[in-house]
């Protein structure tokens, strides 16, 4: 298992309205968050700014839920790694599926954007995770390690210790159809063994792997039980304050 604090995200997407997020922030400051949990919430971009000023509970750091691959320049549309670091945002979370699925980010081009990120002082969130059609294939495992070995091949050992795993089942996320503890447990471990052959086993037993995927109040506790997982991501529910402090509180 790992031995690492506890780790919960909350990865707000592209959603809410100025109103809204000035609501969320204040109900996220009046929940009470266990000492010995780390979290992060990810709210898009132009949220960022507001989040930084209003949430003013010590416990949440937060996070930009993208950034561009190498320095800034003529990349419109983009945020850098730079411009994170030098705002005061200290994690990034990169690779999620959709971003995969959705803007053909590749396995390399994580890699690289992981790398480039570390390289500036970020903290990052690498998501990784099979789709229903790969889980079904039996290949969840083959897909988790080469999403992981693209990162590995071009990052050194010590910079894990800036990485977070958060393993997402792609027929998971958003669909409200939660991996069983076991299910989540079976990959979970397998990642930590493939860290344990390929970086190394201090990494490997620090490691902290978070599992995403309609992870709600109700079903957070049976899966923060499990050995190796040692947080969460959280997408829909981390836009609802109290369900998201729930969740932040499931380790014990
Ligand atoms: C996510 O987007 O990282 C996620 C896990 O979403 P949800 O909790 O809504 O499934």
């Amino acid at each position: 298992a790992g031995t690492g604090k506890f780790i919960v995200g909350g990865n707000w997407k592209c959603n809410g309205t100025a109103e809204s997020v000035k609501s969320l922030v204040k109900e996220l400051n009046s929940g009470k968050i266990d000492a010995d949990v780390d979290v992060y919430v990810a709210p898009p971009f132009v949220f960022i700014p507001r989040v930084q000023k209003e949430l003013n509970n010590k416990n949440y750091a937060v996070a930009a839920q993208n950034c561009w691959v190498s320095a800034g320049g003529a990349f419109t549309g983009e945020v850098s790694a730079d411009m994170l670091a030098d705002a005061d945002i200290p994690w990034v979370i990169l690779g999620h599926s959709e971003r995969r699925a959705l803007c053909g980010e590749t396995n390399e081009f994580v890699g690289e954007k992981t790398k480039y990120a570390l390289s500036k002082g970020l903290k990052v969130a690498l998501c990784i995770g099979e789709t229903l059609e790969q889980r079904e294939a039996g290949t969840t495992l083959d897909i988790c390690r080469a999403q992981l070995k693209a990162v590995n091949d071009v990052v050194t050992a010590a910079d894990w210790e800036n990485i977070v795993i958060a393993y997402e089942p792609v027929w998971a996320i958003g669909t409200g159809k939660v991996a069983t503890p076991d299910q989540a447990q079976e990959v979970h471990a397998g990642i930590r063994k493939w860290c344990a052959d390929n970086i190394s086993p201090a990494i490997a037993s620090k490691i902290r792997i978070q599992y995403g995927g309609s992870v709600n109040a109700g079903n957070c506790d049976e899966l923060a039980q499990k050995e190796d997982i040692d947080g969460f991501l959280v997408g829909g529910a981390s836009l609802i304050g109290e369900a998201f402090v729930t969740i932040c509180n499931s380790a014990k």
